[in-house]
């Protein structure tokens, strides 16, 4: 006979060595357990039963008897892999920390200095940027971890987020400083004193490019300068 029936296709996928590989990786997916990262690319795994075993994820070794005595990529080790491969446990090398703006986990390496933004909340120094309130592009100097509440405006002694423009906006947003980039072609006697000034939004203020619908072609015109 020159075809197989639907059992013989069944019975020839499930040959010895793949079934148990299949049966330890559907059980790392299925199984309830609790992982939890320690640094250093070590992560401790309460199983199902209730056991508490230890994965090293780069060392490929876990603490389990599966791993121990047979030598096997344990349900633990597949169980790890695949949170770290799905975001939800950070890789080894980095740690899970919450965000100093919106308070969102996001990972960073481990034992980085603070403080810690998540992607959408951190802009980058050099990044422009346009103030939803006008309309204006601008260049962003740093993102502070400082509240629009606490950080005064020099001049004027108000808050950020006292300042009437900054009304709509969260009082314990992340301040973020910016400058008005400069025409290209201006010459440093042509600047006006807003081209020298840094100026502090709070961060839900400044948008990114592409979060606005104007037309944004004149950026080309302008350049940086510190
Ligand atoms: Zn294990
Ligand atoms: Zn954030």
């Amino acid at each position: 006979m020159g075809h197989t029936t639907a059992s013989e296709r069944t019975r020839a996928s499930l040959a010895p060595a793949a079934s148990l590989t299949d049966v330890r990786s559907q059980r790392a997916r299925m199984e309830r357990m609790a992982v939890t990262p320690l640094g250093g690319g070590v992560y401790e795994v309460e199983s199902q039963s209730g056991n508490v075993y230890s994965v090293d994820l780069p060392g490929g070794r876990c603490t389990c008897p599966d791993h121990t005595f047979r030598q096997v990529r344990c349900k633990h080790l597949r169980r790890v892999a695949m949170e770290v491969n799905e975001g939800l446990v950070p890789p080894p090398g980095e740690e899970a920390v919450a965000c100093a703006n919106c308070g969102g986990e996001t990972f960073v390496e481990e034992n980085a200095p603070g403080p810690h933004f998540c992607e959408t909340c951190w802009l980058a120094p050099g990044e422009p940027v346009v103030d939803r309130e006008t309309g204006d592009l601008l260049v962003v100097v740093r993102t502070t971890d400082r509240r629009a509440d606490e950080v005064e405006i020099s001049g004027i002694g108000v808050t950020v987020a006292d300042y009437s423009t900054n009304e709509g906006y969260r009082a314990d947003d992340a301040v973020v400083e910016a400058m008005y980039p400069v025409p290209a072609g201006l010459g440093p006697d042509d600047l006006k004193p807003h081209h020298l000034r840094r100026y502090s939004f709070p961060r839900g203020r400044l948008a990114r490019r592409g979060e606005v619908t104007d037309d944004q072609s004149e950026l080309a015109d302008f350049a940086v300068v510190e």
